[in-house]
């Protein structure tokens, strides 16, 4: 077709419709060639994320022509009024970052685990950043965080005030599309501005903008690192709730679980307090951390039932 010539880039911006799409060391605004909006209903066509084939047009806007195909997405089903919605959050992330401090606020672990599920579930590789290290030992800091790594879930220790470790997240971050996620005032932003000044700011300001919306859980913007790689925040954060992992599925998303089910007596086995429950019993000898049956518990039942299983014990 006369003198196109296609190119291929990153979508890293969605707003209105356009789509902004890194290509080299350029940003093209674009737009979607209208037969690729077929099967709009059912789910998002273009998402941050998306490696696309575009052409130019004469002043310089570009029309998104190929959407090459997902290594892997992070998606939710939204149930609509006309079936369920595919929404694409991020795609082909290659890792979750979650930021917790070891203190000042102190870890919310409940939290963390929470992710951890929602990354299992998804399927992207979490790395636990703790941050603030400056404010305790090592020790200390590592103690709070142990259960982890048996689990192949990696540490990186850092302090965004000393500069220690920010070496190690940049070369986590090089070459990868990441999804940021944590608390507030745990370091996030200042993480992101010791590594590249002013990249936690705009970060930031985005996430708040996102915060602001009801229904905004996608992201909205990928940020260009120095060097290779993508950061994005994770929307929606206060939202947990909206992951809808059936309670069934639960013990399959906590790894030190996963091989144990299989051998509790009863198939639906909650691992609450049935007999011959191999969980129970991994828990009894301390192969099983008592802080991650606690989220489990708690993400499976609520605080309810915890409160009443407590009762039982005291009988
Ligand atoms: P965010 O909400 O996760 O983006 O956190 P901020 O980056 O805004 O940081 C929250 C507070 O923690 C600020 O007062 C920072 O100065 C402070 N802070 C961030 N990183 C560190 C750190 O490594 N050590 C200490 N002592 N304070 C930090
Ligand atoms: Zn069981």
């Amino acid at each position: 077709m006369g003198g196109e010539q296609r190119e291929t880039g990153r979508v890293i911006r969605l707003q209105a419709g356009f789509y902004t799409v890194q290509s080299k060391d350029e940003q093209v605004i674009c737009q979607l060639r209208g037969r690729l909006k077929k099967g709009e209903a059912e789910g998002d066509i273009v998402a941050v994320g998306d490696l696309v084939d575009f052409n130019r047009l004469p002043e310089g806007s570009g029309v998104i022509e190929e959407i090459h195909p997902r290594k892997k997405a992070f998606v939710r089903m939204d149930p609509r009024p006309r079936g369920e919605y595919q929404q694409v959050m991020l795609a082909n992330p290659d890792q979750i970052m979650l930021v917790f401090s070891c203190t000042q606020p102190s870890p919310n672990l409940r939290m963390l685990d929470r992710f951890l599920v929602i990354a299992e579930k998804e399927g992207i590789p979490p790395v636990i950043v703790v941050n603030k290290i400056d404010l305790l030992s090592l020790e200390e800091a590592g103690e709070i965080f142990e259960m982890y790594p048996p689990l192949g879930y990696p540490l990186l220790f850092t302090t965004a005030k000393k500069g220690q470790g920010i070496e190690a997240l940049r070369q986590r971050l090089e070459g990868k599309i990441s999804l940021l996620a944590g608390p507030s005032g745990v370091g996030k932003t200042s993480l992101l501005n010791a590594m590249q000044p002013q990249l936690g700011l705009q970060v930031s300001a985005v996430s708040e903008l996102t915060s602001k919306g009801r229904h905004t859980t996608s992201v909205r913007e990928l940020f260009p690192l120095e060097g290779e790689g993508y950061v994005a925040d994770m929307p929606g954060l206060r939202s947990l709730a909206l992951w809808d992992i059936e309670p069934e599925e639960l013990d399959g998303y906590f790894p030190e679980m996963r091989p144990l089910v299989a051998h509790c007596k009863f198939s639906d086995c909650t691992h609450l307090c049935e007999p011959e429950c191999a969980v129970l019993d991994a828990v009894e000898e301390g192969s099983i951390h008592p802080d991650r049956y606690e989220s489990y518990l708690r993400m499976r039942f609520g605080d309810v039932e915890i409160a009443l299983q407590e009762d039982l014990d005291n009988i």
